[in-house]
This record gives C-alpha cells, structure tokens and sequence, in this order.
C-alpha cells in the first residue's frame, strides 16, 4: 500500500492555544493509498509556553467521496507524539481520538485508547500517523527540527 497527501488539498492553518495563548498550529489533508482517498488526519502542533511542545494527530477512516450522507462509517483514532523522558527521540502515545474537534459525521466515532487498541484499524492508523511525522513538513519541522 503507497500512501501519498493528496495532490492539492493539504492546508494549514494557525490557532491560538487554550491553555497558554500560544501559537498552535493545524495542518491537515487527505492520505490516499494507491492513489484513492483512504483517510483524513488533522495535526494539532502545541507551542506551549509552559509545557513541553507535542503534536496531537487524528486520522479519521471511512468512506470518502460519497457526501456527507455516506459517513455513517467514520471512525477516528487519536495520538499524541511528544517527548519522552529518557528517550532521545518523539514517542507516540495513544490518546481518545478529535478532543480539539467537535462531535459530527466527519469524524464519526471517536475512540478513545481502549477502543483503539482493540480495533482492526489499529495498525492502519500508526501507518498514516508514521507517514504525517516523516512527511507533513510542519510536523516533521515541529517534532524534529527543521
Ligand atoms: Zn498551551
């Protein structure tokens, strides 16, 4: 399975943080694999002026293309990627899916941590999740350094 962003639909956007007016900054786009709408995924980057600086991603699985009356099947998985004491690099933790977005058809049903683990989308997920860090540039730029 090729994933690739979709060709011209990636944006990103700035908002301010909730907890500390801090910049936070949203990319998000379409995930096609093989070359066919496969998923959507919003990355959350946190600037916090007292906490550390993390990424929350979601990716929402599901029908695509068929208009909203068809997205009775959207489920949505949630993960944070930050830093972890002891480690060099950004750990990703699994977290209850679309907590910055509110409920509605896009994202569908949103699993927390449990419902995560236990779903057949699981290994999906870390697979659209793996490509955003490596390839979104705001992520990978915020996570990384750029
Ligand atoms: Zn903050």
């Amino acid at each position: 399975m090729l994933l690739t962003f979709s060709p011209d639909a990636r944006q990103t956007r700035e908002f301010t943080c909730d907890c500390c007016n801090a910049p936070k900054e949203r990319a998000w786009d379409f995930i096609y694999a093989d070359g066919a709408p496969y998923a959507v995924y919003f990355a959350d980057c946190y600037h916090h002026t007292d906490r550390d600086h993390d990424a929350w991603i979601d990716v929402i699985f599901g029908t695509w293309g068929a208009g909203p009356d068809e997205w009775a099947d959207h489920v949505a998985f949630g993960c944070r990627v930050g830093p972890v004491q002891g480690q060099t690099s950004p750990a990703s933790t699994l977290v209850t899916a679309g907590l910055a977005h509110p409920d509605g058809p896009l994202f569908g049903r949103k699993l927390d941590r449990e419902a995560a683990l236990q779903h057949p989308l699981l290994n999906d997920f870390w697979k659209v999740s793996d490509f955003v860090l490596e390839n979104d540039p705001l992520v990978r730029g915020h996570l990384y350094g750029h």
